[in-house]
């Protein structure tokens, strides 16, 4: 069957994350928080009356507790709502000023603040930009990335920073379908933003249960982009038939 549209993950398949740990995410997430204070001053929230240490535990606290509760109902917390609710409670406590005047967008460019040293360390993988130019030269493959990721505004910014942004129909993330893969729901919603209607007619590539399980139980096609190293707490794949490459430039020989 011809494909008509292929739906790419973003993490370790599109970009890679040298030497990734914990440890490295938290340094990142940590520099983050402390910069996203400036803008806390200049809206007249901040009043220096938590210290940057107290504000960063209870930011790390609120987003524990929402990752395991994202990883049983694979729902999504947007940063952006980490950073609401962890203000709204320290305006209950009288930490900061009023927040009334903060808006949706406000909270957003907080959540780009926060991803923004973690944006720094994703760097395309070297074929992947080759790979989606012979791609795009067949008019009838539709192309999106799909990632699993608290701030939609940090993978467009990262697709924008490398020029990959254009190639694609669609880029949908959990932030802003509320969803986390696997969920089917975010695959059909995706296969929608692409303008196409057959889940068969389009395939799913990505490194990891999320992508290919969800993609096969969302009836769409699936290949694995084999990662180097492994993460903790792995799931089996338990795909019949799995198609594995190691780079997504090998994707170009499965297309029909
Ligand atoms: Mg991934």
């Amino acid at each position: 069957m011809s494909i008509k549209g292929i739906i790419f993950d973003y993490g370790f398949t599109l970009f890679h994350f040298d030497n990734p740990s914990v440890e490295r995410y938290y340094e990142c997430f940590k520099k983050g928080l402390l910069k996203s204070i400036e803008l806390l001053k200049e809206k007249q929230v901040w009043n220096g009356k938590i210290s940057d240490e107290s504000f960063l535990q209870k930011f790390s606290k609120k987003r524990e507790q929402y990752w395991r509760e994202g990883r049983k109902t694979k729902t999504e917390f947007p940063t952006s709502l980490i950073y609401r609710e962890v203000l709204e409670s320290l305006q209950e406590e009288n930490f900061v000023n009023k927040i009334d005047h903060l808006d949706a967008d406000t909270y957003e460019k907080l959540a780009e603040i926060y991803h923004s040293f973690e944006q720094e360390e994703w760097k395309p993988f070297p074929k992947t930009k080759e790979t989606l130019e012979k791609l795009s030269k067949y008019e009838d493959i539709k192309l999106a990335v799909l990632s699993n990721h608290p701030s939609h505004k940090m993978v467009e910014n990262s697709l924008k920073e490398y020029g990959l942004f254009t190639y694609f129909d669609a880029v949908v993330t959990s932030a802003e379908f509320g969803k986390r893969k696997p969920d089917p729901g975010i695959f059909h919603y995706t296969l929608e933003k692409m303008g196409l209607t057959e889940n068969n007619e389009c395939m799913v590539c990505g490194d990891e249960y999320a992508d290919v399980v969800g993609g096969d139980r969302a009836g769409m096609q699936t290949i694995l982009c084999e990662r180097k190293y492994k993460f903790p707490f792995e799931r089996e794949l338990d795909v019949p038939d799995l198609i594995r490459i190691d780079n997504i430039s090998e994707i170009l020989e499965h297309l029909d």
